[in-house]
């Protein structure tokens, strides 16, 4: 799997909505791969205070998530 590849199943990955196989995939490059780990970090920071804030799971994500995060999520997508 490259960098690309992992942010791209980064969202299936948090809700746990990867196949096993997949996933096998997506956890052998994040040990390998301390960006992408640290990247992970972030993104997962980033959905839970999204989470926290909504009373409303429905409801779109909250004008709180940090822009730099989102951001730097949509310039690695288009770097790489
Ligand atoms: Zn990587």
């Amino acid at each position: 799997m490259t960098c690309r590849e992992l942010v791209d199943f980064l969202g299936a990955y948090v809700d746990e909505e990867l196949s096993s196989d997949v996933r096998r995939q997506f956890d052998g490059h994040l040990a390998a791969c301390p960006e992408c780990a640290a990247y992970l970090d972030a993104y997962r920071n980033t959905v839970g205070l999204a989470k926290d804030a909504l009373h409303d799971p429905d409801e779109p994500v909250p004008a709180s998530v940090p822009e730099d995060l989102v951001r730097a999520i949509l310039a690695a997508r288009r770097k790489r």
